[in-house]
């Protein structure tokens, strides 16, 4: 098995799904095509959110995964996503903020894994309410690129145009 020519590391407070969706931007391919490509095994089912909730990947897939990106399996063990998080919702929150200014490195946009707790409102940097994206929209993004151009397209639209954002 040979290493991916270029891998970008995930950050800590980064979610699982948001790190491949990087690694799929950067090969420009898409979540699924990227798992398929590496044999990564059955591609689980997500939720109505897409791939940026991944749900819990099997530590077998995780040791593959650190040798392809050449990372401690221990890394990628401490961004995957509890389980009870797995759940259908209506919208996505996020801090656009934090989104898009990553302290650790400004050319690399990541989703926080803490967005993705159902419970969470407020910002835990900046104190604000998050923002949100409704689901179907997030679902329609094929890797982490398309997802941010999604998110920002959305932040455009006037509130009253903008899809419901509840089922
Ligand atoms: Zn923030």
């Amino acid at each position: 098995m040979r290493p991916w020519p270029f891998a970008p590391r995930p950050f800590d407070e980064e979610a699982f799904g948001s790190w491949f969706g990087r690694i799929a931007s950067r090969y420009q391919l898409s979540v699924i095509e990227a798992w398929k490509i590496n044999q990564l095994g059955t591609f689980p089912t997500l939720t109505n959110t897409g791939w940026i909730l991944f749900p819990s990947v099997p530590e077998s897939t995780l040791d593959v995964l650190a040798t392809l990106a050449r990372l401690d399996t221990d890394r990628l063990m401490r961004i995957q996503t509890p389980s009870d998080w797995i759940v259908d919702r209506p919208d996505l929150p996020y801090c656009f903020k934090c989104l898009v200014l990553n302290p650790l490195d400004v050319t690399a946009p990541r989703w926080k894994r803490r967005w993705l707790d159902p419970g969470i409102n407020v910002c835990e940097e900046h104190g604000t309410d998050l923002e949100r994206i409704p689901a179907s929209i997030a679902r329609r993004a094929w890797n982490m690129t398309r997802l941010l151009s999604l998110v920002s397209k959305y932040r455009r639209l006037p509130s009253g145009i903008r899809p419901s954002k509840r089922y």
